[in-house]
């Protein structure tokens, strides 16, 4: 089936009990067992084990990742963590440069903490760094957060495999819809779905599919996300199976509006440069046009004439776009970025294109820019 309707149908979800359309909301963390001792439902014991919303969330986004198997996290970065952790003491670790600095900073601090040798490379460093290094992992992120820089995923997966290396994907920009990662070659593919796949602005969650569920390194995932007990609770999990279920619709609606704003932008004379892989100057946009299909998300930064003060006036400005950190929800948002992260230039601004009309979106931005 095609992802608009796995999505819309919640994978073909019916409440069992009552035929519902719409999974039922099992609160209980524990469950009753009969006078003989048996589990009253014979699946359900703990709800740290038991939990029906995250295992349908699962099913959902592993069946538009093309996935045998998903696992729910408590938080993007918790899923990032989970998947990096069975990297071995004194083993080596290859991280793209210029990502999520989330990601970055939490890889720094266990890399060093477990004697894991760090290598952080650039875009076009990275097929050289996997030959050379022949590392346990490589983490990327594609299109990145916030210099929208593109991956080639096929090409990279040729040489991990040929190294036996492991290729993490953080595709939480491009979403199951733009992007499939594990099609094209990576083993594990990692989402923030506190960000598009949620879109609602109102659930912190973390993903990772993977076709690979038998290997060592999937099992370690497993096995420590149950016995640490990184675990989603039953709403979070619901509500992002009621968020997924459009976004087919959240993604290719906020694509289009991105591809014409940074268009717009792009003509714009107060901006310098607008990131975006949809506009075919940007460096990585034949990568993407080759990997992503249906649109190039709706995450884009701009850099401003008049540097800092300029991006600062610019944000101050907004009327629509709220300025607030996060991307992939359904209103648009606008950062800047270096106030949390002094290494992105003064001049960048990130907008995430939400759903609003494109008219408002562009009115607003060109009242902000003049
Ligand atoms: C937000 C984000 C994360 C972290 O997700 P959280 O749910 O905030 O922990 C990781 N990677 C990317 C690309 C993100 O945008």
């Amino acid at each position: 089936m095609k992802d608009a309707t796995i999505a819309a149908r919640a994978a073909g979800h019916i409440d069992r009990a009552t035929g519902g359309v719409v999974p039922a909301l099992h609160l209980s963390t524990t469950f009753a067992r009969d006078d003989a001792y048996a589990p009253i439902a014979s699946d359900h014991v703990y709800l740290r084990d038991d939990n029906d919303a995250a295992r349908l969330a699962e099913r959902i986004v592993a069946q538009l990742e093309q996935a045998r198997a998903a696992l729910l996290f408590p938080s993007g970065m918790a899923a990032i963590a989970a998947a990096l952790r069975p990297v071995g003491n004194g083993g080596t670790l290859v991280l793209q440069r210029g990502i999520y600095w989330g990601t970055t900073q939490w890889v720094r601090a266990f890399c060093d903490r477990r004697g894991v040798r760090l290598v952080e490379v650039g875009t076009d460093e990275m097929t050289r760094a996997v030959e050379q290094e022949r590392p346990e992992v490589i983490f990327v992120e594609t299109p990145s957060n916030p210099w929208l820089e593109t991956v080639d995923i096929a090409a990279l997966a040729r040489v991990t495999r040929a190294t036996g290396s492991l290729l993490v994907v953080d595709s939480t920009a491009a979403t199951p819809i733009l992007t499939k990662p594990l099609v094209l070659g990576a083993d594990i593919v990692v989402h923030a779905a506190t960000k598009a796949l949620n879109g609602h602005s109102d659930v912190l969650a973390g993903v990772l599919a993977t076709n690979a569920p038998e290997s060592e390194h999937w099992r370690s995932i497993v096995t420590e996300r149950h016995d640490g007990g990184a675990v989603i609770g039953p709403f979070e999990a619901w509500l992002l199976v009621r968020g997924m279920r459009t976004l087919t619709l959240r993604v290719a609606h906020s694509s289009a509006s991105a591809q014409r704003i940074a268009s717009w932008l792009a003509a714009h004379e107060a901006v310098a440069r607008v990131l975006y892989p949809g506009l075919p100057e940007h460096t990585g946009h034949e990568i993407a046009a080759r990997q992503m299909s249906g649109g190039f998300g709706g995450l884009l930064s701009i850099r401003l004439q008049g540097g800092g003060e300029a991006a600062r006036r610019f944000c101050g400005r907004l009327r629509l776009f709220h300025r607030a950190t996060s991307l992939g929800g359904v209103e648009s948002l606008a950062e800047h970025r270096h106030e949390i992260e002094p290494a992105v230039p003064p001049d960048l601004v990130r907008l995430s294109i939400g759903i609003e009309d494109l008219d408002d979106l562009v009115a607003d931005l060109e009242q902000a820019l003049s």
